[in-house]
């Protein structure tokens, strides 16, 4: 009856009474803004990552953003990134004054392509964005190689990479600065939400100040206890801060997150355990080296699969309550991108193809045995 019919929400998160008993205790101590919570939520994240630093901000984007800044990208420097990523990594290198190389992505693992990262490179080069998509690692050991060779920074965009790990190091921990993303169908969730890691003391520094209007940084303590300080505005900032009622929902959202990833790999595992048979395009099996995040189970609706286009599909699995995305539409499909950059999709064409042809499935741990089984038949009757 009715709950077999209900529409399934594409990444719906699991909210429970602690991260709501949280909220509400937030609510009645009047403490709503930038507090001890916040502090709470970068301390067990660092501790989680085994990072030396993390500071928390408003969204990934946010985080992108101020990295871009902290390493210095100024107008006509070029930074490097995936055709195969969601716009905010580009719009990010925009907003920094820098200009958007792409270079493609790896058919397999859907990850940025080292060698096409090399064929990129030139005189004006100054940065490197990976970002692992879908909770797969990209290539760490060759992109840091070419950093060093190149005198390239990197920050990684590991929005799709909470739990992810590269040989034993958590992602977000190679580059210069490591991005991640509370946003409401992320692995993790405080409705918006942001967190930056980073080796060094100094660049805390930088991003703390960029994140609260350029204000020096006792800025942060100005309506303290300790009493009114007066601040200085040392640069022209932006206002990019967490609140500790972001906070209060990732503080338990974190200690859940491994559980949530058992579940959503008995749910990835199932996937594959009957579409592979049915010979779909499924993802790669993550090599041993790397600790997978499942954020995404992608599937390709190709030339495998010639009763129905991949638009179709979308709207197949919608008309049976099924919620499902696209990650992505290669960045070169973009109008924008097109006018400003000059970028054919076609230049790109593994990008491309995924872009055309890919469909991510409900992965969300809150999907019941029976939802799961009903995506999966409902899958096998449209194709
Ligand atoms: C979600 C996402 C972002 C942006 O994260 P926000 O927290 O929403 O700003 C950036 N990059 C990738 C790859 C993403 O999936």
């Amino acid at each position: 009856m009715g709950n077999q019919n209900k529409y399934l929400v594409f990444g719906a998160p699991i909210i429970q009474e602690d991260e709501i008993a949280e909220v509400v205790q937030s609510l009645r101590s009047g403490w709503i803004g930038t507090g001890p919570k916040v502090k709470r939520f970068e301390d067990n994240f660092k501790k989680y990552k085994g990072a030396s630093y993390a500071v928390a901000l408003s969204s990934c984007t946010a985080a992108l953003h101020l990295s871009l800044i902290a390493v210095g990208i100024q107008s006509g420097d070029e930074v490097i990134t995936s055709a195969m990523t969601f716009c905010a990594t580009i719009n990010a290198i925009i907003h920094s004054g820098g200009t958007p190389v792409l270079a493609d992505c790896s058919p397999i693992t859907q990850c940025i392509d080292p060698d096409d990262i090399e064929r990129k490179i030139t005189p004006r080069t100054k940065a490197i964005i990976p970002v692992h998509f879908a909770g797969h690692a990209c290539e760490m050991d060759e992109i840091m190689s070419l950093a060093h060779k190149y005198n390239l920074k990197v920050i990684e965009d590991c929005a799709h990479a909470i739990e992810t790990t590269y040989k034993g190091i958590p992602v977000g921990n190679f580059g210069d600065f490591g991005c991640f993303s509370f946003y409401v169908t992320k692995n993790i969730i405080t409705g918006e939400g942001g967190m930056v890691l980073t080796k060094d003391e100094e660049n805390v520094d930088k991003i703390k100040m960029l994140a609260l209007h350029g204000m020096d940084k006792d800025a942060w303590h100005r309506f303290s206890d300790e009493g009114y300080k007066h601040y200085d505005v040392v640069c022209s900032g932006f206002k990019y801060n967490m609140t500790d009622l972001q906070a209060a929902i990732g503080i338990h959202q974190l200690k859940k997150v491994d559980i949530y990833r058992e579940k959503r790999k008995a749910i990835w595992d199932r996937y594959q355990s009957e579409f592979l048979k049915l010979g779909i395009h499924c993802p790669s099996k993550p090599p041993k080296f790397i600790k997978h995040a499942y954020h995404l189970y992608t599937v390709c609706i190709d030339s495998l699969n010639p009763s129905v286009s991949r638009d179709e599909f979308l709207v197949q699995m919608g008309g049976n309550g099924i919620g499902v995305g696209v990650h992505y539409r290669s960045i070169p499909t973009h109008i924008y991108y097109q006018k400003t950059y000059g970028w054919k999709p076609e230049d790109y064409p593994h990008s491309h193809k995924i872009g055309e042809q890919t469909v991510s499935l409900p992965l969300s741990p809150k999907l019941s045995d029976v939802d799961v089984e009903r995506i999966i038949s409902t899958v096998k009757d449209i194709l």
